[in-house]
């Protein structure tokens, strides 16, 4: 076999290995293995490439230095709740990549014949996707991570302004691909950088993680044209697989918040409806950590119901110790699990492996909700919006049709959240107000380790 055979059959086996990996990222119990898979086929693939003759290796090993240097002290250092900034800022640089890939091409191109209408077309789409993606997933970055206010930017003439920036980019791009002017080639590439910040600024913070999720599939996008810009086979495979993954997430993620692809991208929360919800009557009741406890220590079957007030107080290692307690004393504990819940997707999961919950006792919505009427207590953890009964019952109300842990059909719910605050949505929860429910007020780490003490006098 020759080398470049040699290196063609590397990359069909790292594509395979790739495709194996997503698909055992698909349970909990595979996933590690199939990250393990997936790191396998990128590193045949990496060197596969190295092979390819004429490499500078000098430029290569002073960039994979740094590069990894910094990916592994970002990746060591970033906080479980600072994860979505950090895809953000990784499918930025992804899509920088690219941009740069598709640069260097024309760039390296010196003598003074047209680089093909065919490489020209494959060089402007890496550009302009590689470019949105980049400033795009920057914005995504700082509005997520605070350093830039959440609330969409919104100004005058801006739908008009942003259709002129994609009018002259696809003008300026037909002039590349076709006579091959440089001076068309820097102004695609400053307006495809434009075009990243006009497209996500009008975006609200709290939708950024959808965003993401769209970049993490626009910079796979920017990577396969980039494999069409250099004719490297691995890399369109590996692009049109993150491009379609982002994309599946994105839509999953919409349905579950019961919203449409272009409400998220152009409008807000019930921006599209117009709806407010009706107004919620009675009053809350309170109890404390001791009461609950009377309750707990004579159930048979408790479900939690984790949510994003458990990501921020880090609950996580106390609620799978109270867990582990109340099925010391007989009860049948369950986890269910909303494909929303927190800020990111798989956001609880994550958190719970850390505190290493046993996998079957995790339960997905749906699984979990024919049964709800059977367990006699639900422990609703800093979860608000994903056990909404308005999303049943209140046609008027913006999450109305959203789907929902039905912890409002348990026989006692206990809310754990620190007072009145209102969830992402912004909405009243009427499960507040419900007869079997009873509110504990306080930081939910406190209040669950206020319970195990009371497990354990
Ligand atoms: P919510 O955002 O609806 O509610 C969180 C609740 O946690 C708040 O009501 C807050 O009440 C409480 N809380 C905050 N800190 C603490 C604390 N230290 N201790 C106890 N409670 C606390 O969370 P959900 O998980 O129910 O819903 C997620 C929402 O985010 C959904 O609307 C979803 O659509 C949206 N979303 C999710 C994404 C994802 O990928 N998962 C992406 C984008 C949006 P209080 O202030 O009173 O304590």
């Amino acid at each position: 076999m020759d080398l470049d055979s040699l290196i063609n059959f590397a990359y069909i086996v790292a594509s395979i290995l790739f495709i194996f990996g997503i698909k055992m990222l698909g349970s909990a119990d595979t996933a590690r293995k199939g990250n393990q898979i997936s790191s396998i086929g990128m590193l045949i693939a990496v060197v596969a490439v190295l092979l390819t003759k004429g490499m500078d290796y000098t430029w290569i090993v002073a960039g994979l230095v740094i590069g990894s240097t910094i990916g592994a002290i970002a990746a060591k250092r970033v906080q479980m709740t600072g994860m979505p900034e950090l895809v953000a800022l990784f499918n930025g640089f992804g899509g920088l990549a690219s941009l740069l890939v598709g640069w260097a091409e024309f760039a390296a191109h010196t003598d003074d014949s047209h680089i093909g209408i065919e490489t020209g077309a494959a060089v402007v789409l890496t550009i302009l996707i590689g470019g949105i993606t980049f400033t795009g997933s920057i914005i995504a970055y700082l509005k997520l991570s605070g350093k830039m206010s959440g609330n969409a930017i919104n100004f005058g003439g801006q739908k008009a302004l942003n259709i002129l920036i994609a009018v002259a980019i696809v003008v300026l791009g037909g002039i590349f691909a076709t006579t091959g002017a440089t001076w068309a080639l820097y102004a695609l590439i400053g307006l495809s950088l434009l075009l990243g910040i006009m497209a996500v600024i009008p975006i609200g913070g709290g939708d950024m993680p959808v965003v993401i999720a769209i970049l993490n599939s626009f910079s796979g996008l920017a990577a396969s044209a980039a494999g069409f810009v250099i004719a490297n086979n691995v890399l369109i495979v590996a692009g049109c697989l993150v491009g379609a993954s982002g994309l599946i997430l994105s839509i999953i993620m919409c349905k579950a918040m019961n919203r449409t692809l272009g409400n998220v991208l152009f409008g807000n929360f019930g921006a599209a409806t117009g709806k407010t919800g009706k107004v919620v009557e009675g009053e809350m009741k309170p109890a404390s950590v001791e009461d609950a406890y009377y309750v707990l220590e004579a159930a048979q079957s408790v479900v939690f119901v984790p949510g994003y007030g458990m990501a921020v107080a880090q609950a996580q290692h106390a609620v799978k110790e109270l867990a582990k307690i109340l099925e010391d004393n007989g009860a049948e504990v369950l986890f269910a699990i909303h494909p929303v819940a927190g800020r990111m997707p798989g956001h609880m999961n994550v958190l719970l492996a850390e505190a290493d919950v046993p996998y079957e006792q995790l339960a997905e919505m749906d699984d979990v909700n024919p049964i709800m009427n059977t367990v006699d207590v639900a422990i609703v953890i800093g979860a608000n919006d994903v056990v909404n009964p308005a999303a049943v019952d209140d046609e008027s109300s913006p999450i109305y049709g959203m789907p929902i842990i039905k912890v409002y059909e348990a026989n006692t719910v206990y809310v754990l959240k620190r007072g009145q605050g209102a969830g992402f949505s912004g909405l009243v929860n009427s499960l507040f107000f419900r007869e079997n429910t009873r509110m504990i007020y306080g930081d939910a780490k406190e209040t669950i380790t206020g319970l195990v003490t009371q497990f354990k006098d």
